[in-house]
């Protein structure tokens, strides 16, 4: 039995060692498709997607501290460009992590289609060669599997999760113009801390203007860090200490609220632009 499928060893068995001799048609013409080697299979397995996580992680950190800068120092309440460019830049961001997604998504399916067509094709030997050139038998190509895959995922674009940041671009337009203000995403929700059509700055338990604004993931109501230390004391869990709340409360619960500190730091800062606008002697 011969095991090999090189050209040179077939006619070399048949007697035909000069191959100048031999016409075009008489060359032994490949299957178009046949299995992968073993170590090229092994190769596709391992190939992975540049992990950009932490990059876009750090990205992501930078466009926060930038937004939060902007609200403090940066703020002129007339000119919305910086912002307006700041967005701009943002959106860019969001497409090149799409793709990212995308791209990982391409190279698993891409994978993973491969290997389940592959799976359980036989090795290429001298008695499939024909069925394998006849197409009897027909391995994956490559090239056509991730064709494939990347037009699937071409018709069904990827939807990013709404997350903080993308709320935070989102919400400060509206902010600038009005720190207290409801924002159009939370209209429909009126569980929220709304009075007389607007957010609340100040704490309901220290009744002071939020330093460290918590947000509880189970009802959305906001409370300073210290205040809500302090009503939880000792106990894991109390109920919810926003009046009509049902909701019960623990530390768990609490992230950062870094909508409602951006509220805050653009009311600080519009307060002392009126302040510096005031004539002296209105004072
Ligand atoms: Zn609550």
């Amino acid at each position: 039995m011969i095991h090999t499928i090189y050209g040179t060893t077939r006619y070399a068995e048949a007697g035909k060692t000069n191959f100048h001799d031999m016409r075009e048609s008489e060359l032994p013409s490949a299957p178009t498709t046949v299995p992968l080697h073993r170590s090229l299979v092994q190769e596709l397995h391992s190939w992975k997607t540049r992990d950009l996580t932490a990059i876009f992680n750090e990205t992501r950190s930078q466009f926060s501290n930038t937004l939060n800068q902007l609200a403090e120092t940066g703020l002129d309440l007339h000119d919305t460009t910086s912002l307006e460019n700041l967005s701009e830049v943002f959106k860019d961001f969001r497409e090149l992590e799409t793709q990212q997604i995308v791209q990982q998504r391409s190279v698993n399916d891409a994978k993973m289609r491969y290997r389940t067509k592959s799976d359980e094709l036989p090795a290429v030997t001298w008695e499939n060669w024909d069925a394998y050139k006849a197409g009897d038998i027909r391995a994956p190509s490559i090239a056509e599997v991730f064709a494939e895959v990347q037009k699937e995922h071409h018709a069904s674009p990827v939807d990013l999760p709404s997350d903080t940041l993308a709320r935070l671009f989102r919400a400060l337009p509206h902010i600038f113009a009005d720190p207290t203000c409801i924002l159009p995403d939370d209209r429909a929700d009126d569980d929220l801390q709304i009075e007389g059509g607007q957010i609340e700055l100040t704490c309901p338990i220290t009744c002071m203007q939020f330093k460290r604004p918590m947000i509880s993931r189970k009802c959305g109501h906001v409370f300073d860090y210290d205040g809500i230390k302090q009503y939880l004391g000792d106990q894991p869990s109390k109920d919810c200490p926003q009046s009509g709340c049902i909701q019960k409360i623990s530390i768990r619960d609490l992230v950062r609220d870094e909508l409602m500190e951006l509220r805050c730091k653009v009311a600080a800062t519009r307060n002392k632009a009126v302040k510096a606008s005031t004539p002296l002697h209105t004072v």
